[in-house]
């Protein structure tokens, strides 16, 4: 096959993240018979020091153009919040997901058999494995709904956001939780409040419309203050946990905690028609760019999910992740993943290893 893909290379570590991923790729396209068209996207800091906006026209169009679109990060101190929206990184990232339509985030947390002393909770926990993906819904809900602020007569200022979300925003996502999960152990964990929030039992009602017609799929209710609680004390009950937009934000980001290093964690971004969006969660981190520290592996791990979900091409997907495996097994570390007494290797020199065992 020949892919097309969208390269946002970004700011700070992106360009160099991206880079090593676009090896692998090479390497992946080379085992498989695959070859590949890059397309550069110019989005981010580095746009809006290049034509004034961190978006520029087009971008969208040139990305639905490609089989799939690989971001590295951006931002940096030189975009910050005393610049108008339209040079700041952060619209930008906002517009494209929006844009293209990804209404389903995809944060796979898996701790890697070889980092399983990076697990920050009780050996015996981390020792039953970690391997959970969550789903987020991404265009709806609080941060997208109307927000207000006025002055009272007697309580001084007050301020509103409204939650919204309909039933046909809860099944797409809850389709594509149950989707995943009969590619993984097939189980469905949905998070909610359902006994607060009325939106919470909306959710609930339609996703138990969905277990009924996904019934080789184990499914169940967890309130969200719960499923907080149990990713720190028994995370590896997990498969596939599908929430919406603000517990999704919140609890992803536990989630990734649990299994220790943000140079290792990759994300999707999709939604039904254009392609999906492939980026490690981590940021431009500004404090080591352009000095061969940053570790490309988040960025390597989300081409194998491309791999996996845009293309249902498991093989490869599977064999990016068994390098990578493969070679932390041997005990190679970036900087951030070293322990004590391990002399680190840079961004290049961990992308050619994994290459070497594609
Ligand atoms: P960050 O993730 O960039 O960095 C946090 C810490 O983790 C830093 O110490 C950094 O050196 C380290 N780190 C991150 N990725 C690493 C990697 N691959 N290898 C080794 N170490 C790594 O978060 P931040 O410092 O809060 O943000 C920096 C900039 O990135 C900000 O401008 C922020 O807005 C932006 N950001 C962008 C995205 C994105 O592009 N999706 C996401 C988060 C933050």
């Amino acid at each position: 096959m020949n892919y097309k893909i969208a390269l946002i290379k970004g700011d700070g570590i992106g360009p160099e993240v991206v880079n090593e991923a676009v090896g692998v790729m090479e390497a992946v396209g080379k085992k498989f018979g695959h070859t590949f068209e890059f397309v550069d996207v110019l989005l981010g800091g580095c746009a809006t020091d290049a034509v004034g906006k961190s978006y520029p026209d087009g971008t969208a169009e040139k990305c639905k153009a490609c089989d799939a679109v690989l971001l590295g990060a951006v931002g940096g101190p030189k975009w910050g919040s005393d610049k108008p929206a339209e040079q700041r990184p952060e619209t930008a990232l906002l517009a494209i997901r929006k844009d293209l339509g990804l209404y389903a985030n995809l944060r796979p947390a898996a701790l890697r058999p070889a980092m399983a002393d990076a697990c920050p909770l009780k050996k015996e926990t981390a020792e039953k494995g970690i391997d959970l993906m969550m789903v987020r819904e991404l265009t709806g809900g609080i941060y997208f709904g109307k927000r207000d602020k006025y002055q009272t007569e007697d309580r001084g200022l007050e301020a509103t956001d409204l939650m919204a979300y309909s039933e046909k925003e809860i099944e797409r996502i809850g389709r594509r939780a149950f989707e995943l999960a009969r590619l993984r152990r097939k189980k469905v964990s949905s998070v909610d409040k359902a006994n607060v929030l009325e939106t919470s039992r909306l959710w609930r009602s339609v996703m138990h419309r969905l277990a009924d017609e996904y019934s080789d799929v184990q499914y169940e209710d967890v309130l969200v203050d719960n499923c907080a609680m149990q990713l720190v004390r028994d995370p590896g009950q997990f498969d596939v946990v599908v929430t919406e937009n603000m517990f999704g934000d919140i609890l992803s980001d536990e989630a990734s905690m649990v299994t220790g290093s943000i140079g290792l964690l990759p994300s999707a971004s999709i939604g039904d028609t254009a392609p999906g969006l492939y980026e490690p969660i981590h940021g431009s981190a500004p404090d080591i760019a352009g000095q061969d520290k940053a570790n490309p592996i988040a960025t390597i791990l989300s081409v194998a999910m491309m791999f996996r979900y845009s293309f249902q091409r498991a093989e490869e997907a599977n064999a990016i992740e068994a390098a990578v495996d493969a070679v932390l097994a041997e005990g190679w570390r970036t900087p951030d993943i070293a322990e004590p007494g391990v002399t680190p290797i840079g961004t290049k020199e961990m992308g050619r290893l994994i290459r070497e065992h594609i």
